[in-house]
């Protein structure tokens, strides 16, 4: 059970609603960017006979950039969902509650610190290197 005061969950709510919006204006101007991009790299091409190599780059480039946007918009979604199935401000691996602090700092958080920690100590690693 989260440790939250409904207060605070709306307060975090409001928040990730906000960076949303954000979100959102940011993905759209990126593409539509990386759309000028390349169309003006399409022409530099047609008129000095070209790098493609280049321009898949920069094309890799941007869509990189929107990932990033793209995956944070999906885990304010995923923390919204756990807020309307009451879920939220749990820890996803032992199940106490994610302190207020850690929320305020990353509202979509889904680990308390210690197991935040274990999981990027497990995962920076890489495969094979348990026990
Ligand atoms: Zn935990």
């Amino acid at each position: 059970m989260s440790a939250l005061t409904q207060t605070q969950i709306e307060m975090l709510k409001e928040r990730m609603l906000t960076r949303r919006g954000e979100l959102v204006t940011e993905i759209k101007d990126k593409l539509a960017e990386s759309r000028e991009h390349s169309s003006l790299t399409t022409l530099e091409q047609r008129l000095e006979g070209g790098d493609s190599a280049l321009a898949d780059l920069i094309a890799s480039t941007d869509m990189a950039m929107v990932r990033r946007d793209v995956e944070e918009m999906r885990e304010i979604d995923a923390a919204i969902g756990r807020i309307e199935s009451r879920a939220y401000g749990d820890c996803a691996e032992c199940g106490e509650p994610i302190a207020f602090a850690r929320l305020e700092a990353e509202p979509t958080a889904t680990r308390c610190v210690r197991d935040q920690e274990r999981w990027e100590r497990e995962h920076g690693k890489g495969p094979g290197h348990s026990l």
